[in-house]
């Protein structure tokens, strides 16, 4: 680990039991991301990427192997203390955007800071927001319900609810798993604002090999292993991307 390391996995496996058989999502994975980066981890259906998100994520732990995070193993941590490790380091965001249905977009983000102990710089919860929304271009379509918002519009206002409370690491399962090119373009952009601008280390978990060259590094899975790691030294702007 170097000091830009700011997750480590090391020999991660993780069985799940189906009956009579054993299922080895993970097979020894080890990976590295650093500080500040936007990290693609890219394979097929199948190759255990949401499983190590999840492990990553704290929602479940490894059948072995460590996770370790700021130079912490969060395995060795309590449930509550992992509860507090989720709140305060990690935005998840989701290929289904899982909004709340009944509250407008700005109150889908109030309510993550609401729920947050730092309610930002002395400003109400509103208007840091509002700044949420903006920073996602949607201050217009503040009070619209998620019905009444597009895929990509929504999964932008689950961005802004994921960074409301301004952690340090974003993770992304298949964020444009259900968008079209060019609203999936968009939310790419966005994640890529908040990884130069504001230094968010962004993980962002994809089958979508076009999705690769925007990347600073690429690690790619197969069964459950790392099979490849490659640097992009001048990563591709989003607008470059051709799916
Ligand atoms: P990916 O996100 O790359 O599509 P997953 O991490 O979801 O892959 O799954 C990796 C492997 O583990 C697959 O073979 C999948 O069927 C299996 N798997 C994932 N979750 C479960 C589960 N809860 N129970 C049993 N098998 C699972
Ligand atoms: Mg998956």
């Amino acid at each position: 680990m170097n000091d830009q390391t700011i997750i480590e996995c090391q020999a991660l496996t993780r069985d799940y039991q189906m009956g009579e058989v054993t299922v080895q999502a993970l097979r020894g994975l080890n990976l590295e991301v650093c500080q500040g980066e936007l990290l693609v981890l890219l394979g097929p259906s199948g190759s255990g990427k949401t499983t190590t998100v999840n492990l990553i994520g704290g929602l479940d732990r490894p059948t072995s192997g460590r996770v370790i995070v700021d130079g912490e193993d969060i395995g060795r941590y309590s449930d509550t203390r992992l509860t507090d490790y989720r709140r305060r380091k990690l935005g998840f965001v989701f290929q289904l955007f899982n909004l709340i249905p009944s509250l407008t977009a700005v109150e889908n983000v109030e309510f993550a800071l609401a729920l947050g102990d730092q309610h930002g710089n002395g400003n109400g919860i509103w208007d840091n927001a509002m700044e949420m929304l903006t920073l996602v271009g949607l201050e217009a379509r503040a009070d619209h319900f998620p019905a009444q918002l597009s895929g990509g519009e929504q999964q932008r206002v689950a961005i802004a609810r994921a960074l409301a409370n301004r952690p340090p690491i974003l993770l992304c399962d298949e964020p444009t798993g259900n968008l079209d090119v060019d609203t999936g373009r968009q939310v790419l952009g966005v994640l890529r604002d908040f990884n130069r601008r504001d230094g968010v280390t962004v993980m962002l978990i994809t089958h979508n090999q076009a999705i690769a060259p925007m990347a600073d590094r690429v690690i790619r899975l197969s069964a459950g292993e790392v099979v490849s790691v490659s640097v992009n030294e001048t990563p591709a702007s989003v607008s470059e991307l051709d799916w």
